[in-house]
C-alpha cells in the first residue's frame, strides 16, 4: 500500500519505535506509583521522553506535558486563558481541534487573515486583531489542509508586544519545522505525538511557558494527601495513569528526529512536495494548491470527479489519501473550498521521488 496520509498519522515510524513500545510492556509498569523495579524503569523512560522533547523544544523537562493527542494539549491550553465569553484571536485555517473548544466557551472570535498564501494580509489581520484584553491568540503554524507555513514568529512578536498570550498548533509543524517557545514568542505549544513526531497514536504533548489547569483531576502519585492537584508541573496536568509504552515509543521518534533535524526532514518533505506538484502541474485536469511557503502537505481537486470520487479511484488503487475538509471547514471556507473539499496528500521523510513519481502516474490516469 501506498501511503500519502501522514498529515493524518505517520504509517510508516522510524527504527527503533515499535522496540520501544514493545519494551515498555514487558519491562515496565507505571510511574510514581511504588518503587519496585518496573515502576523505576518506567518513571526512568518518560522522563527521558520529557528531556527529548525539551531539547527539540526548547523546554525544560518539567514544562513537558503528556497528554492523549494534539486535541487534548490544545484543550488544556486554551481552558487555561481563555475565560466563557472571552474574546479570542484566531487565524482563517484552524482544526476544529481549537474551533470546538472556542466554540464550547462560546468565545468571541475574531478570524485574522482569511487569504490562502497571503503573508502580508495575515500579519496585517492579526496585526489589527491582537489588542490589550483579548484573553489569547490561537495560531497554527501548518495548514493541515495545505500545508502553509503561517508566520508564527511575527504573530508571537505582535503578542508579546501587547501583553496577550499566544499558543501555536503545532500539529503538523512539530518534527518538520523548526520550533521553540522562545522562537514563537508562545505561552503553550500544542502537538500530537501520532505524526511528525513518529510516536504511537494516543500520545501528545503540551509544551508549557506557562502554567496550565487542570483538565481532569485525579492521582498523580504526589502530595496524595491534598485533595487539590498539586501545583507543580507536569503533575497539575497528568491525573492518572500514564501511556508508558506510548510514550517509550515517542521517546523513539523524538531521537530520531533530534539525529536528523527539523530542517533536514522538513526540507525533504517541502521537495518531494514541490516535485510532486511541478509533476502533476501539466495535466489539465487537476487543481494543485501550492506555494513556496508549504510544507509536504498539498492538496489537489480534480476536474471532472468530486474529491471523494477521486479519494476512492485512489484507494482501490491501494494508494490512502484523505478526502474532504479535514476537520478544518474554517480553512476550507477561507480558501473558497468549503463547498467542494479536497484531496488531501501528504508526504513523508520515508517517501522517496520515485514513490512521488509513481503517484503522479497514476493521478495522470485517472
Ligand atoms: N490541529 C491540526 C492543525 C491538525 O492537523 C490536527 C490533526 N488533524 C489536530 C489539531 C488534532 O490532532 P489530534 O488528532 O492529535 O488530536
Amino acid at each position: 500500500m501506498a501511503y500519502f496520509d501522514n498529515a493524518a498519522t505517520s504509517f510508516i515510524k522510524p527504527p527503533g519505535v515499535l522496540a520501544c513500545v514493545q519494551e515498555a510492556m514487558l519491562t515496565m509498569t507505571s510511574i510514581g506509583r511504588g518503587g519496585y523495579r518496573q515502576a523505576d524503569l518506567a518513571a526512568k523512560a518518560v522522563y527521558e521522553c520529557r528531556e527529548l522533547a525539551g531539547l527539540l523544544f526548547g523546554a525544560e523537562p518539567e514544562q513537558v506535558v503528556f497528554t492523549m493527542n494534539a486535541t487534548h494539549a490544545l484543550n488544556l491550553a486554551i481552558r487555561s486563558l481563555v475565560k466563557p465569553g472571552g474574546r479570542v484571536v484566531i487565524s482563517g485555517f484552524e482544526h476544529n481541534a481549537v474551533v470546538r473548544p472556542l466554540h464550547a466557551l462560546k468565545a468571541k472570535i475574531t478570524v485574522a487573515g482569511k487569504k490562502l498564501y497571503d503573508r502580508e494580509n495575515l500579519l496585517s489581520a492579526f496585526d489589527r486583531a491582537i489588542r490589550p484584553g483579548v484573553d489569547a491568540v490561537v495560531c497554527t503554524q501548518v495548514s493541515n489542509v495545505f500545508g502553509w507555513r503561517l508566520p508564527v514568529e511575527e504573530i508571537g512578536a505582535l503578542c508579546r508586544e501587547r501583553g496577550v498570550p499566544f499558543v501555536v498548533d503545532c500539529a503538523q509543524s512539530a518534527g518538520c519545522v523548526p520550533v521553540t517557545l522562545r522562537t514563537c514568542g508562545a505561552d503553550f505549544l500544542a502537538m500530537p505525538g501520532h505524526k511528525g513526531l513518529y510516536g504511537p497514536q494516543g500520545t501528545g504533548i503540551l509544551i508549557c511557558g506557562r502554567r496550565p489547569d487542570p483538565l481532569i483531576f485525579g492521582g498523580t502519585g504526589s502530595l496524595a494527601m491534598l485533595p487539590d492537584m498539586p501545583q507543580e508541573l507536569p503533575d497539575r496536568v497528568e491525573a492518572g495513569t500514564h501511556n508508558v509504552p506510548g510514550i517509550c515509543g515517542l521517546s523513539a521518534g523524538l531521537r530520531f528526529i533530534l539525529e536528523k533535524t527539523p530542517e533536514a526532514i522538513g526540507a525533504h518533505e517541502a521537495e518531494l512536495a514541490r516535485y510532486f506538484s511541478s509533476g502533476l502541474r501539466t495535466e489539465g485536469k487537476y487543481r494543485i494548491f501550492f506555494d513556496s511557503d508549504q510544507t509536504g502537505v498539498v492538496s489537489v481537486q480534480h476536474r471532472d470527479l468530486d474529491c471523494e470520487m477521486l479519494a476512492a479511484c485512489l484507494a482501490a488503487r491501494d494508494i490512502a489519501v484523505r478526502a474532504g475538509l479535514h476537520c478544518a471547514p474554517l480553512a476550507h471556507r477561507s480558501a473558497g473550498t468549503l463547498d467542494t473539499g479536497t484531496v488531501r496528500i501528504s508526504f513523508s521523510f520515508f517517501h522517496t521521488r520515485e514513490d512521488v513519481a509513481e503517484l503522479v502516474h497514476t493521478l495522470r490516469t485517472i
